[in-house]
């Protein structure tokens, strides 16, 4: 079956395990070591301290693997994995070359152009069960958990932003985008696995890693002139 990998450095993977592990046809792994990555076909990146899972990745050589991967690997980055997720935080931390000194304080995995700005809702008392406006037509919930999350101050042209924050959030996040997607990258600021919603595990599932493993269309025949 398709192979969901969870990588278990810090933060909250154990939920996302047992969540994958409530859908059908697919197995789920603990990812730690560049080995458990090479055996996955898709990988979700937990919530934690985006911090200390940046220099877990370093000290288990899984940074540079874990960049390769997601070029063209599924991968779902929820809240501090979201933030690993980003090309860029707000305080000029970029997922460039590990040798900057933006790279030592938090190395990044990048892939998706966003830019991040960590905690952004303020104090841990603004961490909150909140509802937000769905972009797209997709079946998913609109309410989840945002535990000190991060928010997107910006996204690419190739982003596609698939919830938004709504006129009843803080205001200076009222609109935010808190969930995109970019080709085979999904991410969002908040955790559905905590109130154990599969429905956003379903649709990367199902949309996001199916895209991917789709076989590919023969190329179209250019007709002779
Ligand atoms: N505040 C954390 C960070 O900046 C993210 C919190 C979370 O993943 N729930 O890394």
């Amino acid at each position: 079956p398709f192979r969901v990998g969870v990588l278990a450095i810090q933060g909250g993977f154990a939920e996302h395990i047992a969540a994958v592990k409530r859908q059908g046809g697919v197995s789920v792994a603990e990812v730690r070591t560049p080995e458990d990555l090479a055996n996955v076909d898709a990988i979700i990146l937990p919530g934690g301290e985006s911090t200390a899972i940046g220099h877990g990745l370093v000290d288990a050589d899984l940074l540079g693997p874990l960049r390769d991967f997601v070029k063209s690997k599924p991968a779902w980055g929820i809240c501090a994995g979201l933030i690993m997720l980003a090309d860029a935080l707000d305080d000029g931390a970029t997922s460039g070359a590990i040798e900057s000194s933006a790279q030592k304080r938090q190395p990044l995995v990048g892939g998706l152009d966003i830019t991040v700005k960590r905690n952004a809702f303020g104090r841990q008392i603004d961490s909150a069960f909140r509802t937000f406006e769905l972009c797209s037509d997709v079946s998913v919930g609109n309410q989840a958990y945002f535990i000190r999350a991060p928010a997107i101050i910006e996204t690419g042209d190739d982003v596609e932003v698939l919830a938004r924050l709504g006129a009843d959030a803080p205001a200076h996040l009222a609109g935010a985008a808190v969930a995109v997607k970019q080709g085979q990258l999904l991410a969002t600021c908040f955790h559905p696995e905590i109130s154990s919603d599969d429905s956003w595990l379903q649709m990367f599932l199902s949309d996001v890693c199916k895209a991917q493993t789709a076989p590919l269309e023969p190329p179209p025949r250019v007709e002779a002139v």
